[in-house]
């Protein structure tokens, strides 16, 4: 007989496991063991169900670089001896650590599926046991011994989507999420349906890497009509700064006044990586489709093509810290490398 799959259940904070401070009426982490007490259920899952909890469990809006890696040792730490491993996680910036997480581990052959809910788990209408119970059997599906999904997921109102192709884009629905340049990878109903030619194929025996250098010198700048010379030349000019995210109109595109495309050209040959992303939730940026991004194109500027922002940013991050040579940054910022872009 098979013996059950082992999941870690790491606990980062967020509303899941929050309470009412009955003083002031605002939310506030609270303790882990008592929030798995809120949840017997857990016990009739066909699985192991280990523990571990941030010291502090914060507000999503508190994550950052440092805190991604933490999640990233915990994981590395524990591989060997769990078959997956779900991440809860405040579902503000969710779809930005699971963009990040996707990128610090390289090889990964087991499933990292982070979750959340938008009303805690003591409440009476919560969503919150749902996607938890449904994000643990997501993680512990075996086929012939072997984990069916291994790539960075979230799961969320009965979807599973690649982390790095998500958006948060609703606060008060609990159908939260959207995944607008790639179907969902697993939808759960009376079954829990696998799309199994959208999940990434296995790509390697390799042994897991984990990637903990992230270099957060990057800025993300949304164009808007009216946005003048000063205000981007100070922008470019911040000390250290290595990459902007340009969150451009439609297709790409932006203003074709000099004084614009001259600042980019200047900051690119001095060394600044610029990546244009579309401001459009869903779509891809093609430059050169019009006037007003073929300058971009000529200028340097890479494509993010339909990556989010939230992947567009920690991938920068990623790559800066990588140290990759300027002569090919643009080439491998283009190159889809965990399913983040076509
Ligand atoms: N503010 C909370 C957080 O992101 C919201 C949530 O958990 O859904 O931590």
């Amino acid at each position: 007989m098979q013996s059950k799959p082992n999941i870690l259940l790491i606990y980062t904070g967020g509303t899941i496991g929050m309470i009412k401070d009955f003083e002031t009426g605002v939310l506030k982490a609270f303790n882990f063991k008592k929030l798995l007490q809120k949840i017997p259920e857990l016990q009739l899952l066909d699985c192991n169900i280990e523990t571990i909890s941030f010291k502090k469990p914060i507000d999503s809006s508190n994550i950052n670089p440092e805190k991604w890696i933490e999640i990233a040792e915990i994981i590395e730490e524990r591989y060997a001896d769990f078959d997956g491993f779900v991440v809860l996680h405040g579902s503000d910036t969710m779809s930005y650590s699971a963009s990040a997480l996707s990128f610090m581990l390289e090889n990964l052959n087991k499933p990292v599926v982070f979750t959340g809910s938008q009303l805690p788990i003591g409440d009476l209408r919560t969503d919150a046991k749902e996607n938890l119970i449904t994000a643990i059997q997501i993680a512990s599906l075996v086929q012939k011994g072997k984990s069916v999904i291994h790539e960075v997921c979230l799961y969320f109102e009965y979807k599973l989507y690649r982390g790095n192709r998500t958006t948060k884009i609703n606060a008060e629905h609990f159908n939260a999420f959207a995944s607008p340049n790639y179907v969902h990878l697993a939808e759960s109903g009376v079954h829990l349906n696998v799309n199994s030619n959208m999940i990434l194929q296995r790509i390697s025996t390799k042994k897991l890497l984990v990637h903990k250098q992230l270099d957060n010198n990057v800025v993300v700048v949304k164009m808007f009509p009216g946005i003048n010379e000063s205000v981007l030349s100070a922008i470019i000019a911040i000390p250290n700064l290595k990459g902007i995210i340009l969150e451009t109109y439609g297709s790409g595109n932006a203003p074709t006044d000099d004084w614009f495309v001259s600042l980019l050209k200047k900051a690119i040959k001095s060394g600044l990586h610029v990546v244009n992303v579309t401001q459009c939730s869903g779509g891809s940026v093609n430059m050169g489709q019009y006037e007003t991004s073929s300058q971009l194109k000529k200028i340097g500027v890479i494509s993010g093509k339909d990556i989010t922002t939230e992947a567009a940013v920690t991938k920068l991050m990623y790559l800066l810290g990588q140290n990759v040579a300027p002569s090919v940054f643009k080439t491998i910022f283009e190159t889809a490398l965990r399913g983040e872009m076509q």
